[in-house]
């Protein structure tokens, strides 16, 4: 089949019926309900710009397989022209939704399509792992699937392994194995957009212990497979809100959402890595299923800061504070870090690494200091923003009283900016600068930018031993060498006969 269109991937959705609960209630359908209908609107949007003149080219490809014209995702990244369609893919997606939308299709079909290509990992612990990886590689490929993915045990005791917690099938894992497949009972979170996607994939992080054999599982099944449960998280929005008074709030919502396996049928097709925690602590380092969609959200990360950064700085003209020093000195601040990661962003693409199979990826520690740097740039940006915005983010009237015959008026004399600003024009800005600094919304984005790829603090953790590892520190060893050649020529000096 190839790229889908807006309409067939809504098509897809309407037929299936999975099992998602929201406020203690079962959604039979989907793509009725308030909440859903806006980011499935969002997300087929970017499936129809796959077949529109202005975007066909740069983001998707025909795929030398099939002849058939696939989304970039799917292209294996062997040459630097390769990442450069794959970045031209990222931008279009992260721009039609200003990096406000994380998990995109992109995201999770750039994971599998880097399984496919180092699936001879895979291949040593159980070639029919690596069959299957490669299968479904083609086939969310062939049909444009859009998947969410779980790959954290819910927060019960963090201090203690999976095999340790009150009841062994709390966090998800085997119970036996069967002739049609492997039954697996238990949660896993955060899986984002779940309501609205076509499939799951289940990975984890490493950190599998001796004893956790049952939990070391990948694999991925369509969204509607009976007994797997959605449980979405109380929603920021109703659907209903006035795109007026929340431009953003009103549109990019992304529901997350905890899902519970009740006795889960894993046809063995299905399956691609089971009962082996070496396999599933090597699984992320090994096939970069964590490196390339880096890429991708370090792109995407970057388009919200430079949004975000525009904002602050629209909202500081409109009401003249651009003119103070301090203001000049916040916004600055801003500037300059988006401009470090559009930088850290070409160095990752230009000093790219080469896998054994030849698979090309972006540096991995311009990606990872990008990883460092945005959860504390990000909220930055929202902090200048509320200092800048001040009282008038909490001024703001409604739609309804901008229009109002009786007080429309009064509304655009005392609502006006600096001069050439109009009442409309300022209130509409500090909207949007409220929903990314005020709203429930805006604080969700802030914690995905903290918490979208594992926790920021281990992560910084795990780059600074790699990076010991690498680094000889050898100017150190350079700086001391001076004083030891100093002593011994001196030395030398000292027993030359007189
Ligand atoms: C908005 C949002 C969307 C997300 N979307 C997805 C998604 O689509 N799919 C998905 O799979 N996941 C998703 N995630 C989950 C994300 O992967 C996790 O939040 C992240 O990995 C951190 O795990 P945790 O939330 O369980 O925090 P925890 O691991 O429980 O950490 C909580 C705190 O305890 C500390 N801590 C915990 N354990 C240790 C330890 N061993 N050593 C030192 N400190 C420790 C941490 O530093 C942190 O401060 C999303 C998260 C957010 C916020």
């Amino acid at each position: 089949m190839g790229i889908r269109t807006g309409a067939q991937y809504i098509q897809g959705l309407q037929s299936r019926q999975p099992e998602i609960w929201l406020q203690g209630r079962r959604v039979t359908n989907v793509c009725e309900e308030a909440v859903f209908q806006q980011p499935i609107r969002e997300i087929a949007r970017l499936y129809d710009m796959q077949h529109e003149e202005a975007y066909r080219e740069k983001i998707t490809h025909i795929c030398e397989e099939t002849g058939e014209r696939v989304n970039n995702a799917f292209l294996e990244v062997k040459t630097p022209a390769d990442l450069q369609a794959r970045r031209a893919l990222y931008e279009a997606y992260a721009r039609a939704t200003f990096g406000l939308m994380g998990r995109t299709p992109d995201f999770l079909n750039v994971v599998l399509t880097s399984l496919n290509s180092n699936a001879s990992f895979l291949e040593k612990y159980n070639p029919q792992w690596a069959e299957n990886a490669r299968n479904y590689y083609k086939l969310v490929r062939d049909q444009d699937l859009f998947l969410t993915h779980a790959i954290i045990n819910p927060q019960n005791d963090r201090s203690k392994s999976s095999h340790e917690q009150q009841d062994i099938f709390t966090h998800l894992g085997a119970v036996k194995e069967t002739e049609d497949g492997l039954i697996v009972r238990g949660a896993k979170m955060l899986a984002t957009l779940a309501p609205i996607t076509d499939e799951v994939i289940i990975y984890s992080f490493p950190g599998f212990k001796p004893g956790d054999e049952r939990y070391a599982l990948a694999f991925a099944l369509p969204i509607d497979t009976p007994g797997l449960r959605i449980i979405c998280r109380e929603p920021m929005q109703d659907g209903l809100r006035s795109v007026y008074d929340h431009p953003l709030a009103s549109r990019f919502e992304e529901m997350d959402a905890v899902l519970f396996f009740d006795d889960v049928l894993v046809p063995w097709n299905r399956l691609f890595l089971y009962n082996n925690v070496e396999a599933a602590n090597l699984l992320y380092p090994k096939t970069g299923i964590g490196q390339q969609p880096a890429h991708q959200t370090g792109v995407r990360g970057l388009l919200k800061l430079q949004f975000a950064t525009e904002v602050a700085m629209r909202i500081a003209d409109s009401i003249g504070v651009d003119v103070y020093l301090n203001v000049q000195n916040d916004l600055g601040e801003l500037a300059q870090s988006l401009e470090s990661i559009r930088a850290l962003l070409k160095t990752a693409e230009l000093e790219h690494d080469v896998t054994p199979s030849g698979e090309l990826m972006p540096g991995y520690i311009p990606l990872e200091t990008i990883r460092g740097l945005l959860p504390k740039m990000y909220p930055r940006v929202i902090e200048v923003m509320q200092i800048i915005g001040a009282g008038g983010l909490l001024m703001s009237p409604t739609d309804s009283d901008m229009a109002h015959p009786e007080l429309a008026a009064d509304m655009e004399k005392y609502f006006a900016g600096r001069e050439g600003i109009s009442g409309t024009e300022r209130v509409r800005l500090f909207k949007l600068a409220w929903d990314l600094c005020g709203e429930a919304f805006g604080q969700r984005l802030l914690q995905y930018e903290r918490y979208y790829t594992g926790d920021p603090i281990r992560k910084r953790a795990i780059f600074y031993n790699n990076y010991k590892r690498a680094h000889a520190c050898s100017m150190v060893d350079e700086a001391l060498g001076v004083y030891e050649s100093k002593k011994s020529t001196k030395a030398g000096s000292e027993t030359v006969p007189q």
